[in-house]
């Protein structure tokens, strides 16, 4: 069996790693001519984790990353009113990971030139077509700047983990058209701080229409450096700003609405001044697909089902992808079949997470504690009981696959 993989993000360099582990014969083809550590923060839950395990990371990982200690939750007075432990701190068997998204997608790529061997791992290969032939997919690549045609590549599959503008999905979804935009703006930028703040924990400050969240992704003995998320939601925006990872704005665009959000135990403010540069990017996803499998194609990752980066599903989504599709690729004689079992296996999960993030994810609570506390609270048990808060965070861990239970059952 031999399998291509257009998209050399975190989702097409994990599955061609657990692929290669199977024993099957595997390409990746990135558009990109150099890889550079882009992006800001991620978290990788404890799920997403146990993969990066079975191929020997954790170590690797360990170095670069924050073993998340909690999840915490504040108004937007600053007033803490929900707080989980996280990872291994909650007893999982795994950390869960906050890690740069650049210094992680160069890891798995290192990673992958390594054992796969630099001769099947090409940059500068822009999925541009592809097509069936009796028993084999073939897939035409071009050099994204010139448009020239590169490469051709023969195989019994291939996957199009190539991100949300994917060509793949646009392929087999031509009339798609753009992402989903309802109004929300994120600002993510990273900042170096005293070394300790935050305590190892990601917090989530504010509600759902104006909301502040940041977490340590490197923690050294002199200092620390904290990725942050500004977020603002204004229904009469139907303009999305440009979808581009790397779109640089000035603070100005969104500082006022945070500069009052100077608290005891964080300056918000402070904060975004200590940022040297801010990316702008839209709040956007995709509709669930009804199908991601087309005879010897399928999608992966984002290209299937982009989701709001609520409740850290981005990364750790591709992940368990990656991990079904070898699970069904290492087995499979008939690679159709195989593409097939795994869409059953992973196309309605995650539809579900799409779905629940729309509706806020974990991050309901916020919602709620607003309508409930808009003026803030002296006693939270007058609120929101502590059972209230913890039936939503169980729900969400149950839909994403980490509540503890299922994954001891599958472990
Ligand atoms: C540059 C960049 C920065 C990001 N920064 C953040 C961030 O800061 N925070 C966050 O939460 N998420 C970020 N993401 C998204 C996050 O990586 C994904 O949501 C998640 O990791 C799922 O991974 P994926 O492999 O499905 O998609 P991605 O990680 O997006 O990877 C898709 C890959 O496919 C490549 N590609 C696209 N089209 C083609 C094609 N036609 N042929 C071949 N290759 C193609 C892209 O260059 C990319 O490397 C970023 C993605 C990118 C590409």
């Amino acid at each position: 069996m031999k399998i291509i993989i257009a998209g050399g993000g975190i989702g097409g360099l994990t599955a061609a790693l657990l692929l290669h582990k199977s024993g099957i014969e595997v390409k990746v083809f990135e558009s990109v001519k150099t890889l550079r550590p882009l992006g800001v923060g991620i978290n990788l839950l404890p799920h997403a984790v146990s993969v990066l395990n079975e191929l020997g990371l954790i170590p690797a990982l360990s170095e670069i990353a924050v073993s998340s200690k909690a999840l915490v939750y504040y108004n937007k007075f600053g007033q803490k009113y929900w707080e989980e432990p996280r990872g291994v701190y909650a007893g999982y068997a795994v950390p869960q990971f906050s890690i740069h998204r650049g210094r992680f997608q160069q890891l798995l790529f290192e990673q992958a030139k390594a054992i796969i061997g630099e001769e099947n791992i090409f940059t500068n290969h822009h999925l541009q077509s592809f097509s069936e032939t009796t028993g084999k997919v073939v897939a035409r690549f071009v050099d994204h700047a010139t448009g020239e045609l590169v490469h051709e590549e023969t195989a019994d599959a291939l996957i199009g983990a190539d991100g949300i503008h994917s060509a793949v999905r646009k392929h087999f979804y031509p009339s798609e058209g753009e992402p989903k935009f309802k109004g929300i703006t994120l600002w993510r930028a990273v900042s170096e701080a005293p070394p300790g703040l935050l305590n190892s924990s990601m917090v989530m400050i504010g509600n759902t229409q104006q909301k502040f969240v940041a977490y340590p992704i490197r923690e050294e003995e002199n200092s620390c450096t904290i990725n942050w998320i500004a977020e603002i939601k204004n229904e009469n925006n139907t303009t999305p700003p440009k979808r581009d990872w790397n779109k640089k704005v000035e603070k100005e665009v969104f500082f006022p609405a945070f500069a009052s959000w100077k608290f005891d135990w964080l300056d918000v403010p402070a904060l975004i001044g200590a940022a040297t540069e801010v990316f702008e990017f839209p709040m956007i996803d995709r509709d669930p697909l009804p199908r991601w499998t087309f005879g010897r194609t399928t999608l992966l990752g984002d290209a299937a089902h982009p989701m709001y980066p609520i409740g850290s599903n981005g990364a750790s989504q591709a992940l368990l992808d990656a991990k079904a599709l070898a699970s069904v690729m290492s087995t499979a004689t008939d690679a159709k079949e195989a593409l097939r079992a795994y869409e059953r296996q992973r196309l309605e999960a995650t539809s579900r997470i799409v779905l629940l993030n729309r509706e806020n994810g974990p991050d309901k609570i916020m919602e709620m504690m607003e309508d409930r506390a808009p003026d803030g609270f002296k006693n939270i048990d007058d609120v929101i009981s502590h059972k209230e808060l913890e039936a939503i965070a169980n729900h969400y861990k149950k839909v994403a696959g980490f509540d503890k239970a299922s994954l001891t059952d599958s472990q």
